[in-house]
């Protein structure tokens, strides 16, 4: 592999069935995303298996995620075959289940009357229909289409006023949590939260099984983000929704913005939404898709993702070879060496604790010796993964391998920037663990004889928690 930015592919009916998989984790997929708004849980747990025999059978480790629906607020159902909400019409609001029309707009949530106010804004759908609350009555509302579109089924609706504030993450969210941390996913990802709190409720439910992914989908969350880090083990730059609860125009900069501080935490981040959009119909991507994907690397990202192209897209195939081809040629042109360079000096006063910043100084040290060396790769010997994504956010221009003996730890780091991971037995001594990683290394054919390469290890005595603690330069013979 010489890709070293991540691709995240969301299934579905276009990519679930077992060849297909197959086929979409060999075109360049690493993590696969199980979206819970669609579908009941039962069919994602047949999912996961299926990705779990797809990617045995092609023989690489592949990360599952379970994204959260969070609390959507949806549409009362609009005819079959839907209806074009028109420009410049006026349209009643009501609060309930019933069936909407270009009349009457049902939106389930209770209060939607009693907490609206002239001039509030609702999204309908993706973002292509916007209304404008004209005035507000007993138990009814007007607005004006400002945007008109089609529209069908239930679609979501968004409320933009700081008032509207459900919580997050709701108690079918919690249910669904405990559900697939059971089942073994890897990454929960919690949508629509605001503060770090609301991801301590779902690490109450989850424990240590999965690693939580933090959605920054709400101009509280950006707000919000160095608690919300702290509470979390990686982060989304959830642009679709991210560009409803904020100014469109704020999108870019707040992904600039949380991609730069999520790499100087060392913390993976993934940058989401309609990336490749237009190839959810189309053969080619736009110009535009290109460079925003090309974008996103420039920008530092560990990951990239894909939604519609690959659940209901006409090629997810295709879709992921497209993106893993821009983000290739992207990464050649990525001055990755900048983040290196600035990272030692910020790091040293943001990391709290004595372990975390223990982590921070050695894979410095180790950063620093593989530009002094020019070595071949950097090795670390990891239980939780940590030390390697921590590696990672210096993002060596060397081989990056992580050896873990947990499987977990070695399918997780599959989010992380340019980390490769293979899996290890457990070994008695620091220098056993050291041997058989570089071993490894050599029978995976990605060290080989006459190189020079940095190994991180720590004792395998230390208890539970413990940094990593030795760095180790390692002539191969
Ligand atoms: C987003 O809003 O960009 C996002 C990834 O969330 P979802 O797909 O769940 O709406």
């Amino acid at each position: 592999m010489t890709r070293r930015t991540k691709i995240v592919a969301t299934i579905g009916p276009a990519s679930d069935s077992p060849d297909r998989l197959q086929e979409v984790i060999r075109a360049g997929v690493d993590v696969v995303r199980l979206n819970l708004s669609h579908g009941p849980i039962e069919g994602h747990l047949e999912r996961l298996a299926a990705v779990r025999a797809a990617a045995d059978a092609v023989g690489v480790p592949v990360a599952v995620l379970a994204d959260l629906p969070g609390p959507k607020i949806r549409a009362g159902k609009f005819p079959d075959g839907g209806v074009t909400l028109e420009g410049g019409d006026t349209v009643r609001l009501r609060a309930g289940n019933d069936p909407s029309g270009t009349d009457v707009i049902h939106v389930d949530y209770d209060t939607l009357i009693e907490d609206m106010a002239v001039d509030d804004r609702l999204i309908i759908g993706d973002g292509a229909i916007s209304l404008r609350v004209t005035s507000v009555g007993d138990g009814e509302a007007e607005a004006l289409i400002e945007t008109g579109a089609h529209t069908q089924g239930r679609p979501g609706v968004h409320l933009a006023s700081e008032r509207f504030q459900p919580t997050t993450p709701t108690d079918e969210d919690l249910v669904l949590a405990e559900r697939v941390a059971a089942a073994g996913v890897e990454f929960v990802a919690v949508s629509f939260v605001r503060r770090g709190a609301d991801m301590d409720k779902v690490r109450d439910i989850v424990g240590d099984r999965a690693k939580l992914v933090a959605k920054i989908e709400t101009a509280a969350a950006a707000s919000n983000l160095d608690e919300i880090m702290v509470a979390s083990d990686a982060v989304m730059v959830a642009r679709g929704d991210l560009g409803i609860d904020c100014p469109l125009e704020d999108v870019p900069f707040l992904q600039k913005e949380i991609i730069r501080r999520c790499v100087e935490f060392g913390v993976p981040v993934i940058t989401a939404t309609q990336m490749l959009e237009s190839m959810i119909y189309a053969q080619e991507p736009t110009r535009a898709e290109v460079t925003d994907v090309a974008n996103a690397i420039f920008d530092g990202t560990d990951a990239l993702m894909l939604s519609g192209e690959t659940a209901i897209g006409h090629d997810p195939v295709g879709t992921v070879s497209t993106m893993a081809a821009i983000a290739q040629r992207a990464e050649a042109e990525a001055h990755y060496r900048r983040w290196a360079l600035r990272l030692g000096r910020v790091q040293r006063d943001r990391w709290g604790s004595m372990q975390d910043r223990v982590t921070a100084a050695l894979t410095h040290a180790a950063s620093e010796a593989a530009v002094d060396l020019g070595v071949a790769a950097i090795l670390c010997c990891t239980g939780s993964g940590r030390t390697a994504t921590a590696m990672a956010r210096f993002r060596p221009e060397a081989k990056l391998i992580a050896l873990s003996p947990v499987p977990t730890t070695v399918r997780q780091l599959s989010l992380s920037w340019g980390v490769q991971s293979l899996q290890t037995d457990t070994y008695g001594t620091t220098d056993d663990i050291i041997w058989h990683a570089v071993e490894r290394a050599v029978e995976r054919g990605l060290v080989a004889a006459g190189d020079t390469i940095v190994v991180i290890a720590g004792s395998p005595l230390r208890s539970a928690g413990t940094a990593a603690d030795v760095m180790r330069i390692v002539q191969v013979s």
